[in-house]
């Protein structure tokens, strides 16, 4: 690995790119492959927390260089989601992807990034059903078109996507191997807040009060992971203990709860094989989601 030097790792850190256009982009990698370097790709939709850090420092250390893309994806997001609301600080997320090591901050507009009369869409189908598919139509449609236009325009090595958005990363999975993109995907696990809270650019919408309350979604996945450790194999029990925990929230409602097989994201009866669950709770009117693997 090349690690210092003239235009090596350290002196490149020093002067991170902050690039907007996908033409200057190419160019860059080009140049990087032509110096047979390796690229690590951390997407993501900014408002930089230590959840998207700790993607960022796994992608430094093991590879040669890396991009972080901050893009606020519209076409993933729902009529009355929140697009426009959506927590922005571009100058903050320069400096966490500067300090961690990133070479490479790339902030497109939406004009950019998509044609006026874009009509190829990339659909991933069966994963994207139940769990976050079904609450949000379109919403994996979006991700998994602009996650593949990432793929083109940089062609990394390695992709690194969070466990927290648990079904997003068994789409990408999928379609990495459907379309055979030549790249790795690295899940990465959960960063929580030290009372639990799984970290979110949208934790930020979230009141004093409703702070507190979140707390509920950590809590009754604990709670589902005490009774499967005691034994517990039957699914619809463990539902109903995850639901009384988040239903004595006043300030929660519940979006779902599922138990599913970790691979196949398909519902399972039985505890047999290891097992995704994942809850969507609305905190006041912010959607907030968690998950454990068993
Ligand atoms: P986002 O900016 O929310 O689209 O997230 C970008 C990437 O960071 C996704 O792969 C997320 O799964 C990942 N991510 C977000 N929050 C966390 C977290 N608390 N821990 C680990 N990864 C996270």
């Amino acid at each position: 690995m090349d690690k210092g030097g003239e235009g090596g790792k350290f002196s490149a850190n020093k002067a991170m790119k902050t690039i907007s256009s996908v033409k200057e982009l190419k160019e860059n990698i080009k140049s990087w492959k032509k110096e047979g370097l390796t690229i690590g790709l951390v997407p993501t939709m900014g408002f930089l927390h230590e959840g998207h850090k700790s993607l960022i420092d796994r992608a430094v250390k093991e590879n040669d260089r890396v991009v972080v893309s901050v893009f606020v994806n519209p076409i993933q997001f729902g009529p009355k989601e929140d697009l426009s609301t959506y927590p922005r600080d571009i100058e903050r997320d320069k400096k966490l992807c500067s300090d961690a090591g990133a070479n490479i901050l790339f902030n497109p507009e939406a004009s950019e990034m998509y044609f006026k009369d874009a009509s190829t869409f990339v659909d991933v189908e069966e994963l994207t059903e139940g769990l976050c598919g079904s609450k949000r139509p379109g919403h994996f449609r979006g991700v998994c078109t602009v996650v593949s236009k990432l793929f083109n325009i940089v062609t990394p090595d390695k992709a690194y996507f969070g466990q927290k958005d648990a079904q997003q990363l068994a789409v990408i999975k999928r379609m990495v191997r459907d379309l055979n993109f030549d790249l790795e995907v690295v899940g990465c696990e959960i960063i929580r807040e030290e009372d639990g809270l799984a970290k979110s650019s949208r934790n930020t919408y979230l009141s004093k009060e409703e702070r507190k309350a979140a707390l509920i979604l950590s809590k009754s996945l604990n709670k589902a992971r005490n009774v499967l450790s005691e034994g517990e194999r039957n699914t619809k029990s463990i539902k109903r203990v995850i639901e009384e925990v988040l239903n004595s929230e006043p300030l929660a409602k519940i979006d779902y709860v599922e138990v599913v097989d970790s691979i196949t994201l398909k519902p399972v009866e039985k505890v047999e094989k290891e097992i995704l669950i994942a809850i969507a709770v609305f905190i006041g009117k912010t959607r907030l989601i968690d998950n454990i693997i068993f």
